[in-house]
């Protein structure tokens, strides 16, 4: 129910962290980390984000690049398997999800047939399999992937991908929940509401419905849906923490 990620120069798992924790209010029964450092790693608790951290102790989390979600069960019950984030089938790409891909049980029948397997029940790993399929089967760029997925999926989603093969590329979808981008200097955030943001910079996008934002080497791009640039609004907030 929550969305916290991060890229640029500063240390991601504390920000991460503390970012999940200002949006507890929003309500959630497990959280979940991906940070890129010898590989892609995930780490994910059923509970509260301090369970999570809890079992983070001994782990190297030092990176410079990470997403961090916390969940409100839709699909699949509360546990540490259907805790976000989820792995790709190359296990490359992570996701975090905010939402519900109402259509996600046909597409998943399809990627069942084609030999995709499943660790979770959730509608969200049914997500990045999907796209990771169509970057597959035509060659595309990972961003284009996300958009050909974005015209096929049904529902509402938040989303924030990294990929363990670009890390300096983060990539960011909405449509029906709410995502905002933190702009700072050589750093970017994103985030389900701008408090997890407004510590570090106070310039923000709203990202619209059918938006898509690419980072990637320190720059942001936003286009639509239909692949049409756009020009972001950076609105300045003034919020107090
Ligand atoms: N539908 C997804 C799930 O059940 C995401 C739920 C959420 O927004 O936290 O895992």
């Amino acid at each position: 129910c929550g969305i916290v990620a991060y890229i640029g120069h500063r240390e991601a798992y504390p920000l991460i962290i503390k970012g999940l924790k200002r949006l507890e209010y929003r309500g959630y029964d497990s959280s979940g980390i991906a940070l890129l450092n010898d590989g892609l790693n995930i780490y994910k608790k059923k509970g509260k984000v301090v369970d999570l951290e809890a079992t983070l102790i001994n782990e190297n989390l030092t990176s410079t690049i990470g997403i961090g979600h916390t969940r409100w069960a839709t699909h699949g019950e509360p546990n540490d398997v259907n805790a976000h984030p989820h792995y790709s089938a190359s296990q490359n790409l992570a996701i975090i999800h905010n939402g519900i891909i109402e259509n996600y049980s046909s597409i998943k029948k399809n990627l069942l047939k084609k030999g995709h397997v499943f660790y979770s029940d959730t509608d969200s790993e049914v997500f990045i399999h999907f796209i990771e399929d169509i970057q597959v089967n035509t060659g595309c760029l990972l961003e284009e992937a996300v958009r050909l997925a974005m015209k096929e999926v049904v529902g509402a989603y938040a989303i924030v991908i990294m990929d363990a093969t670009n890390p300096s590329q983060l990539i960011a979808a909405r449509k029906g929940s709410p995502l905002v981008i933190g702009v700072g200097d050589n750093e970017f955030f994103f985030a389900s509401d701008a408090t997890p943001i407004i510590e570090y910079t106070n310039e923000v996008i709203y990202l619209n419905d059918y938006e898509l934002a690419v980072v990637r080497d320190g720059a942001l791009t936003v286009k639509n849906v239909d692949n049409i640039l756009q020009s972001p609004y950076i609105q300045t907030v003034e919020l107090e923490l």
